[in-house]
Formats: structure tokens, sequence, C-alpha cells
């Protein structure tokens, strides 16, 4: 992408009403712009970002066996009424009426819908295990929306449904959610912990929050720092391995990691002192097994072995998509700015040209532009006729992965710089040292 051509309203000044660092980088590199309060739109840059984000989430879904589809955002009170939410859901729904008088709503998440689908579709429990998932706009009135695409109004998100005979198979899906949610995060340069939660009105123990420490974090966490030290990594896993999957379980989440709302003092009073750690955290994701909740609630019932009608065992599973891109500059940025991640940079490289109009320096910036997109990544060039201080801080505070700066004094030596965003050290070399450097 050529930046001259490429729209990048970046700003000066950061937004008096933003106070946390993920909230200022992104207006002040053009990632998004609010359009009321909690809901924004999202510009060229941030688009891209929340598309990698998005991309990440399909292939570790798609990976456990779930399978994509997709829900509308508007849907109807009347299955709500039947799950008794309609009433219960409180001031976070936004109600609409359309022109023939009939109760919609603008989905808050999709647990009706989907068991709706369910029980139309199947019948028996030859059918199961089922996940289905999608990734859409949700929409919740938060009494306080702020720091930008964290607390949204408008939000997007991944919601997965899983769909088993029993309690047992149930479990082993929400475990294979606790292992694809891990390699997930980690794909996007994250560390997301783990902790148990509260059930809520459900109850029960089977839910856990996936936590990014941070100190703008909106929740209160205690933990094991053992816990920090822990990392999927590349190993492979089976997803149909039930022994497997209840192992990793076991692995991530019998150290103590609580939010405020589950802490017990008690129990943190046996982890060694030297480790007992208290600190903020970002929500990035939950899991949950809730049984029969809806299935009884909607009639979700299959043809059990005995063939005697039995309700399925569900649970819901999602991940803060656009929550995200706030969550991971928190944990990556500098004085600068955003410090992308490669899994999910917007582009891989930016080329810097000291010297726009200067035929040798034109051409080198074009041949290096061709031979990264070769490798398949992705380039935005700054082609502008600016001063070299300004692309820099452009580059800086949009936060690709390297950069590389092309000026005639360089090529009379045949060498280019190459600078690393995460370091900030810069290398001169020749082009395709650099480019091999990249690869
Ligand atoms: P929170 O406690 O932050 O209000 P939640 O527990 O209500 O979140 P869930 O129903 O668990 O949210 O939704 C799944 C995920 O969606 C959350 O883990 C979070 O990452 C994301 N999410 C929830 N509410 C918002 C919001 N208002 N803006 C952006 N992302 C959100
Ligand atoms: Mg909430
Ligand atoms: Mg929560
Ligand atoms: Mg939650």
């Amino acid at each position: 992408m050529l930046l001259s051509r490429y729209f990048l309203p970046v700003l000066k000044e950061s937004p008096r009403d933003a106070t946390i660092v993920s909230h200022q980088y992104m207006l002040r590199a053009g990632m998004i712009k609010q359009s009321s309060a909690g809901i924004y739109s999202w510009l060229p840059l941030g688009f891209k970002v929340l598309k990698r984000i998005e991309q990440i989430v399909h292939e570790e879904q798609e990976r456990a066996g779930h399978v994509a589809m997709l829900m509308p955002t508007i849907q109807s009170a009347d299955l709500w009424r039947e799950s008794g939410r309609y009433d219960d859901y409180g001031d976070e729904m936004l109600r609409i009426t359309d022109r023939n008088k009939n109760d919609l709503l603008y989905g808050p998440t999709n647990e009706e819908l989907v068991t709706d689908i369910f029980r139309s579709h199947v019948a028996s429990y030859k059918s199961l295990p089922l996940t289905l998932y999608h990734i859409q706009w949700k929409f919740r009135d938060e009494r306080r929306p702020r720091f930008g695409v964290m607390r949204g109004r408008e939000f997007y998100m991944k919601d997965g449904y899983n769909f088993d005979l029993t309690k047992e198979d149930a479990l082993h899906a929400y475990n294979r959610h606790l292992v694809s949610y891990l390699r997930t995060y980690e794909r996007m340069g994250l560390q997301a912990i783990p902790m148990r939660a509260d059930g809520g009105p459900i109850g029960g123990d089977y839910t856990h929050e996936f936590l990014v420490l941070a100190e703008t974090g909106e929740s209160e966490v205690f933990y094991d720092s053992a816990v920090t030290d822990l990392t999927f990594g590349d190993r492979e896993i089976d997803y149909d391995d039930v022994d497997a999957c209840e192992g990793v379980l076991q692995e991530f989440t019998t150290k103590y990691a609580r939010t405020d709302e589950t802490h017990d003092e008690a129990l943190f009073a046996d982890v060694p002192a030297d480790r007992q750690r208290t600190a903020r955290g970002i929500e990035v994701g939950q899991i949950f097994y809730f049984g029969t909740k809806y299935s009884e609630a909607m009639g979700a019932t299959v043809q059990g072995p005995d063939g005697k009608p039995t309700p399925v065992h569900m649970g819901s599973h999602g991940i803060g998509v656009s929550r995200l891109l706030g969550a991971i500059i928190e944990a990556s940025h500098d004085d600068k700015g955003i410090i992308w991640p490669e899994g999910v940079t917007p582009f891989h490289v930016g080329i810097v040209n000291l010297k726009q109009g200067d035929e040798e320096a034109d051409a080198a910036c074009k041949a290096l532009y061709d031979q990264v997109a070769a490798l398949g990544l992705e380039t935005l060039y700054d082609d502008r006729n600016e001063r070299a201080g300004a692309k820099f801080g452009t580059m800086d505070l949009i936060g690709l992965p390297w950069r590389i700066t092309v000026g005639p004094r360089g090529l009379k030596n045949g060498v280019v710089e190459l600078t690393s965003r995460k370091t900030g050290e810069s290398e001169e070399m020749a082009p395709e040292a650099a480019i091999a450097k990249i690869a």
C-alpha cells in the first residue's frame, strides 16, 4: 500500500476524552473514529487489525472442530421471552420496535437464537457433539461506555455454543474451548490467564475468564505468580482426546488465579507469600458450561440412545474480538506508539523514502516493496513528500514490526537501514539482507 493513496488520518494531539493509552493511540493512529458514545467507525488501519484478529479466531476455532456460521444482529423478542431473559436482561438490552409493532432487540449475545436453530434441525444424539459459533456485532447499552473499543456499546464478539448429550461431553467441549483460547491469544502475542470467575445467577464452578494483566484493566485479580510462567507454545494437541484436553485444563487452572468475584482470602493464603500477586486485568474472553438451562426452557431435546427425549447440555464461549485491539495495545506499546505483535500487525513492513522524487531512492523503494510482496507480506510505503522526522513519527505511532529506511546517501554505499520497532535497533545492510531478515 502506498501511503499517498491510503487513508490514515493521524492526529498530532491525543483527544482529551481518551484517558488510557490504547484509546489514545487508536485515535491518534487513525484506526477508529467515534460516531456516538461507545459506537465507532473502523477506519482502514483499525479495520485491518480487526480482520487479522478475527482470522486468527476463525483458524483456531476451526482447528478445534467448531463450525462457523453467522446469525443476525437483530433478534425477535419472542425467543427471549421463552427463556425468560427478555425481562431479566435489564437496561443493557437495546429494544427496538418495527413498523408492525413487533418487539425486536439488538442481540447482546446469542444463546436463545442458536438454541432455536438447534431445536429446529437436530433430533438425535447421533448428530452430537456439535459446536456452532459466529463472529458478529453485539450491542449492550453499557452504563459507562469508555476506554474506546475496550468497553463499547457496539462491539465485535466471537461467541460459540456447544451442544452435547451428557455433562461429561459438555465438559470436554469446555476444555476444548480452553485449549483453543490459549492458542488464540498466544498467536496474538498476548498472555491471557484463565481465572476462575463467577458463575452468576446460574452458579456452578464451570466458568473461566481470560485476563490480560494491565494496570488499566477493569477487573481486580489475585494469582500465584507461577501462572505467568505457563505457555501453551506450539505443542500439538488432538482436540478429540478427552484426557489431553483435560490435562491442559488442569495445568492451566490448578494454581491460584481468580477475579475479585471469586477471590478467597483463605485459599490465597496457601500460595507461597513471595508468589502472591494482586493486579488488574482486562477480560478478553470467557468460557461457560451452563448445562440444560436453555435447552429445558426452550425444548431443545434430542432422542437419546435409549429412545427418550433428553435436553442437551450446553455451554457458551466468548472472545472480545474488538476489545482485543485495546488489550494488545495496552500490553505492547512505548511512549512513541503501538508495537504490534507480528501475528496481528496491519502491515509487516514500513518503507520510508528519505528523498521522494530521487530516481535511485524511488527505484530502490519500489524494488523492496515488490520483494516484500513476493514473500506474501504486506508493506506500507511512505511515498509522501514529507520531512523524515514526520515519516518516522508516523511509523513509530502505527507500530509496524519492521521499518526500512531508504535514502540517496545509503544507496551510494549499497545499503538501507533496517529498524526493529520492538527493540528500536537499527542496522545498515544491503537491501537483499534486509529482506532476508524480515522473511
Ligand atoms: P465485562 O465484564 O467486561 O462487562 P462480560 O463479562 O459482560 O464483560 P461476556 O458476556 O463474557 O462479557 O462476553 C464475552 C467477551 O466479550 C468478554 O470477555 C469481553 O472480552 C467482550 N465484551 C463484553 N462486553 C464488551 C463491551 N462492552 N465492549 C467490548 N467488548 C466487550
Ligand atoms: Mg458486561
Ligand atoms: Mg465480565
Ligand atoms: Mg464475561
